[in-house]
């Protein structure tokens, strides 16, 4: 995939509007609002400073929450600007508008390496609408388009796929690195190729699992996933989490489970030349507890699932919250072997310190390894920074659903208006 690389040429003394992603958590006290995560900020600095450098007058625009397409003042992209001004040292002025007349206004004066932050895209419906005439307006207050905004390059709105079509459109660096980094993974991966799927909600992976299913030599599963493959293969799960399909459109995940079980049954995990392993895993052990938020040591008990549980009262309340410890032990030593690996999803409910071992192990043998590691999704994020290795992943992708979209196989909508012809 050629990118159309941002160069000095592309934007020397320039007016470049930057589509960033500015999506990220605020802290409120009372009427105060700051920014509680500069991660998605900061992201974008690289970029901004090689414009500042060039000389171009930056305008950058971003989303904030759901507005739904009204001015909600407390998804104001005011406190950003602020913080981009005294936190991050950039001549940052807030705009209140979004292509407006405080737009037009700001622009008509603004100077050589100065910074304006329009405000919320969508306060305006025209954005998630896609509309053209939102796009030119956009356009015309600039020479050149740059996405920085990779994680929102998965969604077909006015900000990402409208305006490229009036400007000469570039990758902004940090856009361009997700790119080539996730191409890494499903082009030419070091093998062998591991994928370790966790989490909650399958319905944001599915895509992406059965992408990667096919790419690599070893899935390992895990999370409240794991439920829909275990009872795909006829084990008891009594109280454990398996999402529901919200609308008709949707899939059974315990039958996509079954059916990918049934797809790979005959593929074999590649190491030491041959084990007699299918490549896709599921838990052979989870630790069950009645529920998720018990603080009771006692409540929490290891299943060997390779055993036929006794169906007693008691077992009847047990939700499975984590991997067990046998199933630790496998995935460790397979995952010591990897030459590549991504991970998404933990594997149980690592909130909790009761059921955070399995997280905690699998983090810990991935960042022992040499291998080449991408870290993907929000709470995963969160789990491997609780466990203090987060610094030690060759890769972490802040970009979400972006990702699980573009790991399915899927060219992006954003990427699109940005490929070298
Ligand atoms: P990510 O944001 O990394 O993509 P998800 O949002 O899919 O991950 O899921 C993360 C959540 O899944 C965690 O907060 C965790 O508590 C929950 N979870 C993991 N395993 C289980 C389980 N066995 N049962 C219920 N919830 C689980
Ligand atoms: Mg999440």
């Amino acid at each position: 995939m050629n990118l159309r690389k941002l160069t000095s040429t592309a934007v020397r003394g320039k007016r470049v509007l930057v589509r960033v992603d500015f999506n990220v958590p605020l802290d409120k006290d009372g009427s105060k609002v700051t920014v509680s995560d500069d991660t998605r900020l900061k992201a974008t600095l690289d970029t901004i400073h090689f414009l500042q450098e060039e000389g171009s007058r930056i305008i950058l625009i971003s989303h904030l929450g759901r507005p739904k397409g009204e001015v909600v003042p407390e998804l104001s992209l005011e406190p950003i600007a602020k913080y981009l001004h005294e936190k991050l040292n950039l001549p940052v002025s807030f705009v209140p508008d979004c292509g407006g007349k405080a737009t037009l206004e700001a622009v008509k004066n603004q100077q050589p390496g100065e910074i304006l932050l329009l405000e919320n895209l969508r306060f305006y419906p025209e954005e998630k609408a896609n509309d053209e005439e939102f796009a030119k307006k956009l356009a015309s207050l600039a020479d050149v388009y740059v996405n920085e905004a990779f994680s929102s390059a998965h969604r077909s709105h006015t900000s990402i796929v409208g305006i490229p079509k009036f400007l000469p459109s570039f990758a902004g660096f940090a856009l361009a690195t997700e790119v080539r980094t996730l191409t890494k993974l499903i082009s030419k991966p070091k093998k062998p190729f591991i994928v370790i799927l966790g989490g909650a909600k399958i319905s944001d992976k599915v895509g992406a699992l059965k992408y990667l299913t096919d790419l690599a030599d070893i899935v390992l599963i895990g999370g409240a996933i794991a439920n829909n493959f275990l009872s795909a293969e006829g084990f008891e799960i009594y109280r454990s989490f398996v999402e529901e399909s919200s609308t008709k459109m949707d899939a059974d995940y315990v039958e996509v489970a079954r059916s990918l079980i049934e797809e790979h049954k005959t593929d074999r995990i590649l190491k030491d030349n041959y084990i007699p392993l299918p490549k896709l895993l599921y838990p052979i052990d989870v630790v069950a507890a009645p529920e998720l938020s018990t603080t009771n040591k006692a409540d929490a008990k290891i299943i060997d699932l390779s055993h036929d549980m006794a169906d007693t009262n008691e077992s009847v309340q047990l939700q499975y919250l984590d991997i067990g410890p046998k199933t630790r032990q496998l995935y460790i030593e397979l995952i010591a072997n990897a030459g590549t690996i991504f991970w998404n999803g933990p594997m149980g409910v690592w909130e909790n310190e009761l059921f955070s071992e399995g997280t905690k192990a699998i983090a810990k043998a991935i960042t022992e390894t040499n291998a080449y590691t991408v870290l993907g999704g929000g709470d995963t994020i969160s789990a491997a920074n609780h466990f203090h290795v987060e610094h030690k992943f060759t890769y972490v992708s802040a970009a979400g659903g972006a990702a699980l979209k573009f790991l399915s196989g899927k060219m992006l909508p954003g990427i699109l208006p940005l490929l070298e012809k």
